[in-house]
């Protein structure tokens, strides 16, 4: 049985204190930012999109410790991805932060961030890279925020 509190710790703070892939990418031709005010987290996400598959990704950023290491856990596993691998990948991460459920199979650094959903004020630290990403895939030009303007 895998400890989650743990893995979430050693993952987490790895991440916040050595971010993978932190700056900015001259060779990025889609570029998506996202907000979180409740937490004042920001990420700036640098994509080079060759065809369809994400050659690179890197981002800056500032905010909470999980953000950062959530985007750096980000940069690792969309690189070299298709777009629809991404948007399959991004769409499990999500599931796993709001939900907490791993399956035992895909027990990797990214579960970790399932260990979030104990703590429901950090999901949307945790999500917000991930958003922020499909939005530079995607194009969409409008930053990804935590908080919608109208609900
Ligand atoms: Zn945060």
């Amino acid at each position: 049985m895998h400890d989650l509190t743990d893995l979430y710790q050693t993952v987490i703070l790895d991440h916040n204190r050595r971010p993978r892939n932190y700056r900015v990418l001259p060779t990025a031709n889609r570029v998506g930012s996202g907000n979180n005010p409740l937490c004042g987290d920001e990420v700036t996400i640098y994509v080079e999109l060759d065809g369809d598959r994400i050659k690179d990704v890197t981002f800056q950023g500032s905010g909470c410790a999980i953000s950062q290491a959530s985007a750096s856990l980000m940069t690792l596993n969309l690189k070299g991805r298709t777009i629809p691998e991404a948007e399959a990948i991004a769409g499990d991460v999500l599931k796993l932060i709001t939900s907490g459920d791993v399956k035992d199979d895909e027990f990797s650094d990214l579960s970790a961030l399932a260990g979030v959903h104990q703590f429901p004020a950090r999901i949307k630290c945790a999500t917000l890279s991930w958003h922020a990403a499909l939005n530079a895939v995607h194009g969409e030009p409008a930053p990804a925020t935590t908080e919608k303007t109208s609900d």
